[in-house]
């Protein structure tokens, strides 16, 4: 409903419109939360009163079909009130035991017809929690991948350790379409990362009829594009010359101009980086690594991406000791243990350029003896 004073809907509301009346009672004042079971909290407060919350999966891009479901269970179990989290996830939140255990048997019960859940209880604590990720082919023109797609298969390989908490600590993959990253992939425990690995093909007819050239060239942060004048169809035109040897093949100059078009089937594939976090807990937040430079792009299923993740989760579980995030086990083994221990390859496209000491890249360490 228009909020008093607005004279349009235009614009996030203010961010406690929306609070369950038992969460803005409480606002500041809670003294301690915990995990009764995968996919369920309980909040206490000062003053006694109690939140049970039911975490559920969801997707990015859902349809209004499943939206609809979504906030009738939010009017069955919860006054209406119900929130989405950064990693797409839905959290409901009831106030008493009895109905805390009706909301999630119901939502457990729900499944689509070919028999899988629709709403699965879990991503909590040291589980896989639900994949953050970026838009891929449905919205962004950059992308190197696609975002759903893989999260999808990913998530479908990952789905019993998001379900449990059996994991050494809490596991986060994210996904980003594009090495812009409007993901969280610098930071997660495992960070997929759509490369392109060809520059942007530069159409000469339409460079100056489509752009301003000097936005591409402002655009580019390793200074490889320059306005350049070139024969075309008989005629000198104006144009864009890309020093290729310079170019990181990010696409800003794409996002500034549509002449400069960079996917690619064949170019185009992912990196997986791992050991990032952003949590303080036990050791420092901590940048990701990239440790497999390129998989190729394998719709409708990435079996090679899928097959790669499942099994770094699967090494980094056997082996880490608990409370251990997969950067600080890989830190504490040595990253060469880290490479021979899950058996991937360690290549020259590895070592990257970076000379910023806050990123501690592999060429910078002297303790790394590959
Ligand atoms: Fe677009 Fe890149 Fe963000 Fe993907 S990661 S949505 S391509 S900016
Ligand atoms: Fe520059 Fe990136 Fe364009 Fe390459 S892709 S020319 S690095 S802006």
């Amino acid at each position: 409903k228009p909020m008093e004073g607005r004279i349009s809907d235009i614009g996030p509301h203010k961010y406690d419109d929306y609070f369950p009346p038992v969460i803005k009672k409480n606002f500041g004042k809670w003294l301690y939360h915990e995990i009764l079971e995968p996919g369920v909290l309980l909040h206490v407060a000062e003053s006694g009163d109690k939140v049970y919350t039911v975490r559920v999966g969801g997707t990015r891009t859902m349809s209004i079909t499943h939206i609809r479901e979504l906030c009738d269970i939010a009017d069955k179990y919860c006054g209406g009130y119900l929130r989405w989290t950064t990693r797409n996830n839905i959290e409901f939140m009831v106030e008493d035991e009895a109905t805390m255990k009706a909301l999630r048997d119901d939502l457990n019960s729900r499944k689509f017809d070919g028999g899988s859940f629709k709403f699965p209880v879990g991503g909590t604590g040291a589980s896989v929690s639900n994949m953050i990720h970026t838009q891929g082919w449905v919205h962004c023109h950059t992308p190197a991948t696609d975002a759903s797609g893989p999260v999808k298969c990913v998530m479908d390989a990952l789905f019993d350790e998001f379900k449990h908490m059996r994991m050494p600590a809490p596991v986060r993959v994210a996904l980003a379409c594009c090495i812009n990253m409007c993901g969280a992939v610098h930071c997660s425990d495992i960070g997929l990362v759509g490369i392109h690995r060809k520059p942007p093909m530069i159409d000469h007819e339409w460079a100056d009829q489509l752009c301003e050239i000097p936005l591409a060239v402002a655009a580019c942060p390793t200074a490889a594009v320059r306005p350049t004048k070139v024969e075309h169809n008989g005629e000198k035109v104006n144009s864009i010359a890309i020093k290729e040897d310079r170019c990181m093949y990010c696409g800003n100059c794409y996002t500034m101009c549509p002449a400069l078009p960079i996917a690619d089937s064949e170019g185009d594939g992912i990196a997986i980086m791992v050991g990032g976090k952003v949590s303080n807990r036990i050791s420092m937040p901590k940048f990701s690594k990239v440790v497999v430079g390129y998989i190729p792009n394998e719709p409708p299923r990435w079996p090679s991406l899928t097959k790669t993740v499942k099994h770094i989760v699967e090494v980094y579980a056997a082996n880490a000791e608990k409370y251990e995030r997969l950067g600080e086990w890989a830190e504490r083994i040595g990253w060469e243990s880290f490479f021979k221990l899950t058996g991937l390859e360690f290549t020259h496209h590895l070592i990257d350029d970076f000379r910023d000491s806050a990123y501690y890249t592999w060429r910078q360490s002297t303790q790394f003896k590959f």
